[in-house]
């Protein structure tokens, strides 16, 4: 498939990509490592008159402490997420669950950023950073903003980001010496996942669980007031609806949900 005309523009700082965003409005898209942007332009599911490349902001790729908590520039790739010191010791969840996506090809082109802002409820960061509580930064016309993780998913490839916007970071309050687990069930090795649970301390995130990533609930308060893991990860896919389709339907789904949260809680050492 070939996508619609476009007019290319190349951002190499940030405010160059903002002036460009306000200057083309609706019409512009950002592009960083382009692997869900251009599938869908070759589909023509998306057609902006103008790709502003944000890839060569080298200032957005970056993972560094701050206090008790880890800073991620909206443009490091998952490659470079999946071998980074600081996330190792910080953010040992969202390191593996980076290893995690797609092939290496994807890894070394996809962007934490793309994956948060595209808002696929199958994709594997959302699920991860949501059970980090983690923190978006976006930058606009009008400053800064910060969005908590827990506000950022308003439904299916939807956030509350402006088209003038552009996210800058992530922060996550530090892990380090937490218990942590990730399953991700698949049909083939690089696949999307089916269902995928991300669990970090006593927090459950749910991958493909509905119309966006998800905290499980359910299984969470129970941990909390002294259940057993068995007992909490039954719980698992309460509240949830998930997708309906021929090679998995919205039951085996849940299926999966309660016995992928009783592994990543197994992994995460809780009993
Ligand atoms: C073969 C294949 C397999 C894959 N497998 C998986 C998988 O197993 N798990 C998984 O989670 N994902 C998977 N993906 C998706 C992949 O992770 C994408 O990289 C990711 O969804 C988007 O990141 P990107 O950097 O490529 O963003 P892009 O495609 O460049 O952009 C995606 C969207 O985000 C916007 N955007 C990007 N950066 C910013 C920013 N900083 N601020 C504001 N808006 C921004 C763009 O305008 C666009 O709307 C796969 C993709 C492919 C092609």
């Amino acid at each position: 498939m070939i996508p619609a005309g476009f007019a290319y523009r190349r951002a190499s700082t940030v405010d160059e990509a903002l002036a460009l965003l306000a200057e083309h409005g609706d019409e512009a898209k950002l592009l960083a490592g382009g692997h869900s942007l251009l599938p869908l332009m070759k589909l023509r599911f998306a057609a902006p008159e103008v790709v502003v490349d944000i890839a060569p902001l080298t200032e957005l790729k970056f993972v560094r402490l701050d206090g008790n908590e880890v800073v991620i520039g909206a443009l490091s790739r998952y490659h470079d997420l999946e071998h980074d010191p600081v996330l190792a010791e910080h953010a040992p969840l969202l390191a593996h669950v980076s290893g995690a996506v797609g092939d290496p090809q994807v890894r070394h082109r996809g962007t934490i950023g793309g994956s948060l802002v595209h808002a696929d409820a199958a994709a594997d960061l959302p699920a991860a950073v949501l059970a980090a509580d983690g923190t978006l930064v976006a930058r606009g016309p009008s400053g800064e903003r910060t969005i908590p993780a827990a506000d950022f998913f308003l439904g299916p490839f939807t956030t509350p980001l402006e088209p003038d916007e552009l996210l800058t970071e992530i922060r996550l309050p530090s892990q380090a010496g937490q218990g942590w687990g990730f399953e991700k069930f698949t049909r083939r090795a690089i696949d999307w996942a089916i269902v995928g649970v991300a669990v970090t301390g006593k927090a459950v995130g749910l991958i493909n669980m509905g119309g966006t990533p998800l905290r499980a609930s359910a299984t969470e308060a129970a941990l909390a007031s002294g259940a057993t893991a068995a007992e909490a990860a039954a719980l698992a896919a309460e509240d949830t609806s998930p997708p309906e389709e021929p090679h998995a339907t919205s039951e085996y789904r849940k299926h999966l949900a309660r016995v992928l949260t009783a592994r990543a809680l197994a992994s995460a050492g809780i009993s």
